[in-house]
């Protein structure tokens, strides 16, 4: 310590309402009730570390869950992580109940496409309406239709998390027009 700095110890009673004791008291019993991890001495777990290992420990058993279900197969091809859709979790409440709808249906695959509405309606062709060269799916659109880069490629420079993207393909103009359609058929029909 430099010669010029004056020091001066004092006995202090505890609770005595001094700021920096009262500081210090309070930290203490903060160290003294924390869990503690590692050799000794001991450290206290910060909350943040114990909220990630938390994070890290779901999100493997939702992962070992999601895949042992046997069903949702094209959830499952646009889901294969569920770890990295937790935030999309929490934005579909800033969803309207048509956005939300519309994601439910393209992210289940169960939506007015004609890939699938064509299992059980035979007379429909469930060919792409778009490009002809495969069955009219969800996961189609989004990942393969040739008939759809355009769309696709400004919905992925959109940039942001991957519902809005997944949003903003299906309901660009020529989508909202084909799932339309299958609209419409069903309504003839009946
Ligand atoms: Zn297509």
């Amino acid at each position: 310590m430099k010669k010029k700095r004056r020091l001066e110890i004092a006995r202090v009673k505890g609770h005595s309402g001094i700021t920096g004791n009262e500081l210090a008291d309070c930290l203490a019993k903060q160290g003294g009730t924390a869990t503690t991890a590692g050799p000794a001495p001991f450290l206290p777990i910060p909350p943040a570390t114990s909220k990630r290992i938390l994070a890290e420990f779901w999100d493997k058993e939702w992962q070992t869950e999601w895949k042992k279900y046997p069903h949702a197969k094209h959830t499952k091809l646009i889901i294969p992580k569920v770890g990295r859709w937790r935030n999309t979790v929490k934005l579909t409440n800033l969803l309207s109940q048509e956005e939300l709808c519309l994601l439910i249906q393209v992210v289940s695959g169960h939506g007015l496409f004609r890939g699938h509405v064509g299992h059980w309606k035979e007379e429909l062709d469930p060919t792409c309406t778009l490009c002809g060269e495969d069955a009219e799916t969800a996961l189609h659109l989004w990942t393969e239709c040739p008939a759809l880069e355009l769309e696709r490629l400004q919905a992925l420079q959109r940039g942001g998390d991957k519902v809005f993207q997944l949003l903003d393909l299906f309901r660009s103009n020529k989508v909202t027009r084909l799932m339309n359609s299958v609209l419409d058929s069903d309504e003839v029909e009946e």
